[in-house]
């Protein structure tokens, strides 16, 4: 009895002091609202049960991704900026400036590349993104009796929901906010939204493929940057991953005349 008050004790005093650490540093703001307790993450294990995919190198590249995005140090922007002392809001998206240039728009509300606009705005994945909104919708979606008829109904629709608030700003940033978290740790419910068994089954499910996504939006970027930079002037490639091989290699889809849902300016 006494050794389990303890192990609880030391348990509560761990959790306090690394939430306290977290508090202190701004760049894990989205850490923060992703992760709410200090324990071993379902992205990192939800692999597990299909060994070959657990053993594919894709598999491990996309865990990493989606861990570097969560942690705040993915090869975006917002982080080299950074590291270079460059002002937040004037950590841009290249491919948005690229595309509002081409299309002989005025750069006069530029947006920064954060972990949001990446995953949930950036032209650049547009392709990918309907992609995930098909399949999460699939995924979630349920079959129901309407009269004598089986029915499939859709389930979440990442896209919509983005879009359903659209004239209203703090509405929107909910949304975006519910649609980052849903991506980066699995959360299918809404605040307020109790969970069911259902839920709890599919969550796996969705954040495997939510994991992919984020490996192949990365993927995707890179792959662009090296278009566009050319091999000397390409990124740096500091964890050694080939670009073109591999089976999740992912081809740049062409996205000209895509534009950005919404711009941030912040
Ligand atoms: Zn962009």
């Amino acid at each position: 009895m006494f050794s389990h008050q303890l192990r609880e004790r030391v348990d509560d005093c761990e959790q306090a002091s690394w939430r306290e650490e977290l508090a202190r540093m701004s760049s894990l703001k989205l850490y923060r609202r992703l992760k709410q307790q200090l324990v071993r993450e379902d992205y990192l294990t939800v692999a597990d049960s299909h060994p070959q995919l657990a053993r594919s190198l894709w598999d491990r590249r996309c865990t990493v991704d989606m861990a570097r995005l969560r942690c705040g140090v993915a090869d975006i922007a917002l982080v080299r900026g950074r590291r270079c002392g460059v002002a937040r809001q004037q950590r841009y998206c290249r491919y948005c400036d690229r595309e509002s240039e081409r299309n002989g728009e005025l750069l006069w509300c530029r947006a920064v590349e954060d972990e949001e606009h990446v995953l949930l705005q950036c032209g650049a994945y547009d392709a990918l993104r309907r992609q995930l909104d098909e399949d999460i919708a699939d995924i979630t979606g349920e079959e129901r009796m309407v009269g004598s008829r089986l029915v499939r109904t859709r389930g979440i629709g990442l896209l919509d929901t983005l879009q359903s608030h659209c004239r209203d700003d703090r509405r929107a940033q909910q949304d975006a906010e519910w649609v980052l978290t849903l991506i980066l740790a699995g959360c299918i419910l809404r605040e307020g939204e109790r969970p069911t068994a259902r839920h709890d089954a599919l969550r796996g499910v969705v954040l495997q493929r939510c994991k992919q996504y984020c490996g192949d939006v990365m993927r995707a970027r890179k792959a662009w940057w090296n278009a566009v930079e050319g091999e000397s002037a390409s990124e740096t490639d500091d964890d050694g991953d080939d670009d073109g091989g591999g089976d999740g290699a992912v081809a740049v889809t062409s996205v000209s005349g895509s534009r950005v849902a919404r711009r941030q300016q912040r």
